[in-house]
């Protein structure tokens, strides 16, 4: 009956098994026996009609022939709205948002009062951000009690602790992305925090904040002052070379912590006067003030090619219509508590991005490694970002420009309905939804071994398969070869052409990583969210001169990974490079 009931979900849409696996486990709605009582289609019609809702505050009677024309968006793979927004629209837990970040002050009272708002962003299947950089450092002490303080760490562990433990009555897994900046006292305990103990704070990405001061120092031999924020006293004086070294080989053994360059965020920070940015959502691509929430929607750019060229005018109306459809969903987006609703009402951040980079470039013959990638990637976010704004001031026109532009905004800014509209997210489950790659990374194999219901199913790309099809390469015993490593680089029974268009992670050399992810921000207001793929044999040194290279090119984050470094690497190859 499963099988049957898999089949029927999967033909509506021509899904890939995978993503009905996906959604029949956690996206349609159930019955009280666990039974879907929706399809496909009609999980995407519900939340279309859902976000269509709103349009009836701004125009009675208009909600319908916009509900279609969201739609057709979602039906066709077209678009699809960050996870959150498919699984709860139009149910009893009403938040729609992606991302969310959460002040930590000093106190009990805001530790304990942010865990327990994560914990009902966590139940909606959101993920949450957090800055620890205000509290005081381990062993400071307590003037209430007389006692000693916990430090950053402590409380750390206690929020993964309740992330575990709410997860098991979730969707899915919980997601937060933890935040200490370089001059904290606690720095270097943060850094072995999961370097030095595998299976630590496993719902949590770390990320240190750096300033500009700091690395400058780094690379001329300076120092960086530890300061209690507490006291505002400088409590040592480090080699701040030392404390890069430190964290290039925390993140060389475990892919943790990321950098967040803080000064080149806070130079786009949309709204300075309402604070300084200190923290991002988990995955890096939306740097927020606490309280602010974010909505997420990818365009799915492998949609937009036809007869080997980009679609432009289409690609182009298609984030106009997008970014109506994020605009509505901040207003039939149900808040669990009234801070949240306040400061995402205030700015009205949205993040449309894409997904399929990798995909459109294979199916135009585009090594994603090479001069015309990333010149086409950086077209491609600059078109999506004007189309974007062009409707987000249209909007402004029509319903206002957001609530803080007044106050909150750069003098002279352009007024837009949203202080922020284009992202890149990692889209890890709605890429798999839309069958293609996801967010601008690179193909993570040609073909692999998936195992889907405990069965193990041989994938291959299956547009690289139906090219070999076509060209008359493909042979089973070729895509068994093939899975074996993942790529098709080296292989000499495939086309010379086709192994250029088909690199995968490993096999693109950690610049073009870099210089893809450089291209694209260039061109998107928020962040990008984007790894760097090193070989399993890269030294610290290389996770250095990346860390260096990256805030060079002026991107806001950088994320390394090296092959094999993390215990449980969701995808594996056989023969790694
Ligand atoms: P999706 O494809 O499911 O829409 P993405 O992979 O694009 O999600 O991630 C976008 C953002 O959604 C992340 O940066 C994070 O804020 C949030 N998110 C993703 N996965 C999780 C998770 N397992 N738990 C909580 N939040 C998540």
């Amino acid at each position: 009956r499963d099988a049957k009931a898999l089949l029927e979900v999967r033909d509506e849409l021509k899904l890939s098994l995978a993503a009905v696996t996906v959604l029949r486990e956690r996206y349609l709605l159930t019955d009280a026996r666990g039974r879907p009582v929706e399809s496909t289609g009609e999980l995407l019609d519900r939340s279309a009609t859902f976000v269509a809702q709103a349009e009836e505050d701004y125009r009675a009677g208009s909600s319908q022939r916009w509900a279609s024309r969201f739609s057709a968006l979602l039906r066709g793979l077209e678009f699809l709205p960050n996870s959150p927004t498919l699984m709860n629209a139009g149910t009893p837990i009403g938040l729609l948002s992606g991302c969310v970040v959460l002040p930590v002050e000093d106190s009990l009272r805001s530790i304990f009062s942010s865990l327990g708002h994560s914990a009902l962003i966590h139940q909606a299947g959101g993920g949450t951000g957090y800055a620890f950089s205000h509290l005081r450092p381990r062993g400071d002490r307590i003037v209430s009690t007389g006692g000693t303080a916990s430090g950053p760490l402590s409380f750390l562990r206690l929020y993964d602790h309740a992330s575990e433990v709410i997860q098991q009555g979730g969707r899915r897994r919980g997601a937060g992305m933890a935040v200490l900046d370089v001059s904290h006292p606690d720095i270097r305990e943060f850094l072995a925090a999961k370097a030095n103990a595998p299976g630590e704070l496993s719902h949590f990405n770390l990320s240190v904040g750096v300033s500009d001061a700091f690395l400058r120092a780094a690379e001329s031999g300076g120092t960086q002052w530890l300061v209690n924020p507490r006291s505002g006293r400088k409590v040592a004086r480090v080699p701040a070379a030392e404390l890069l070294d430190a964290m290039c080989e925390a993140a060389h053994r475990s892919g943790d912590p990321g950098l967040l360059f803080l000064d080149t965020i806070n130079r786009a920070n949309p709204l300075p006067r309402l604070g300084r940015i200190e923290a991002t959502n988990p995955c890096g691509e939306v740097p927020l003030l606490p309280y602010e929430s974010c909505n997420l929607g990818s365009l799915n750019l492998a949609r937009f090619a036809t007869g080997g060229r980009v679609d432009w005018d289409r690609l182009g109306e298609a984030a106009e219509l997008s970014v109506r459809f994020l605009d509505d969903v901040i207003d039939v987006s149900r808040y669990p508590f009234p801070e949240l609703e306040q400061a995402t009402k205030a700015g009205r951040k949205i993040g449309l991005g894409f997904m399929g980079l990798a995909e459109l470039l294979a199916s135009l013959g585009i090594p994603y490694d090479s001069d015309d990638a990333v010149r086409l990637a950086g077209r491609v976010a600059s078109h999506v970002r004007r189309h974007a704004h062009a409707a987000s001031e249209r909007l402004a026109r029509e319903r206002g420009p957001y609530p803080a532009f007044e106050r909150g905004a750069r003098p002279r800014e352009t007024a837009r309905r949203h202080a922020q509209v284009t992202s890149v997210a990692p889209t890890g489950t709605i890429s798999l939804i839309a069958g293609t790659t996801s967010g601008i990374e690179p193909m993570f194999a040609i073909a692999y071994v998936r195992t889907v219901l405990g069965r193990q199913l041989l994938e291959t790309n299956p547009h690289f398969e139906r090219l070999a099809r076509d060209r008359g390469f493909y042979t089973d015993e070729l895509a068994a070869n093939i899975a074996r490593t993942g790529g098709v680089r080296d292989n000499p029974n495939v086309p010379a052409d086709v192994r250029a268009a088909y690199p995968t992670a490993l096999e693109i050399a950690p610049y073009w990583h870099l210089r893809m992810q450089a291209a694209v921000q260039r061109h998107v207001d928020a962040a990008v969210s984007k790894t760097i793929n090193l070989p399993a044999g890269a030294t610290v040194g290389d996770v250095r001169s990346t860390f260096l290279a990256a805030w060079r090119a002026k991107v806001k984050g950088i994320t390394v990974y090296r092959y094999g470094s993390k215990e449980d690497q969701v995808l594996t190859l056989a023969e790694p490079a």
